[in-house]
């Protein structure tokens, strides 16, 4: 596979480098500059919402898919994303680790049951990221259709820990994904990158990518 990557030289940029290692890095754009050396198939773009708009000129010009995992975009940006995926495969997610996506799966079909508990969010990260709450807390809120409250923490290296707790008088619910370290989101950036180059266009969440292509566990 021929990729491009814009915030290649960020942390993501250098997990996703290690992850995509068997495939030909051929575009990269970073906050100094871009390099494009081939066309790429499909580009990856985990960096700052100010560089959307290039990411898209780049899928159009080189008829690339795109896998986007920048955070803090806004509804406009989403709505520039659908446009692009009536013309290549578009797959955007405020988190690439299949354990998250599955947990929001778990919170939108449980949490009706649980519509009478106290519900807060928790979410903690590493000290360098810029918005709070993460864009993952928001889409847990979401999957619960409750506007509820959310609670931040950006302390030390943490890679993302998020928690659902629901209570009520006697007992307490508690749902928790930890990411233990960066790669998973970027071995979920690959997954997604290998769906992109097979996929009609359209938009897709990574949640749809999972549900398209289930892994056999190991110990099946
Ligand atoms: P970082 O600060 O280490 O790297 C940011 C990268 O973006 C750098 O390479 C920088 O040069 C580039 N960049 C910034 N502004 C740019 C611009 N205007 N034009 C071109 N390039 C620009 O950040 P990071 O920790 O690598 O995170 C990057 C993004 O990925 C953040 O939005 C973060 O929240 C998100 N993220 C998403 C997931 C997920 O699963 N969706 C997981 C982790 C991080």
């Amino acid at each position: 596979m021929r990729y491009g990557l814009v915030g290649a030289s960020g942390r993501m940029g250098q997990e996703i480098q290690k992850a995509f290692a068997e495939h030909t890095l051929c575009l990269t754009v970073d906050i100094n500059g871009e390099t494009c050396d081939d066309t790429p198939q499909v580009i990856v773009d985990f960096s700052n919402r100010m560089a959307l708009p290039r990411t898209i000129e780049l899928c159009r010009l080189h008829r690339a898919g795109l896998v986007v995992g920048t955070t803090a975009i806004v509804q406009e940006d989403i709505e520039l994303l659908r446009k692009l995926g009536e013309e290549v495969p578009v797959v955007q997610s405020f988190n690439f680790s299949v354990g998250v996506n599955i947990l929001k799966m778990v919170l939108r079909q449980f949490a009706p049951y649980l519509e009478d508990w106290d519900l807060e969010i928790c979410e903690t990260h590493h000290n360098k990221k810029k918005d709070a709450p993460s864009g993952t807390a928001i889409l847990m809120r979401e999957v619960t259709g409750r506007n509820c409250p959310t609670h931040s923490l950006r302390m030390g290296g943490v890679p993302g820990d998020h928690s659902a707790f629901f209570a009520n008088e006697g007992e307490v619910l508690e749902f928790t994904h930890r990411a233990l370290s960066r790669s998973v989101f970027a071995l979920g950036a690959y997954r997604a990158a290998q769906f992109v180059v097979n996929a009609e266009p359209g938009f897709y969440s990574f949640e749809e990518v999972i549900a398209c292509a289930p892994r056999k566990s190991s110990s099946l």
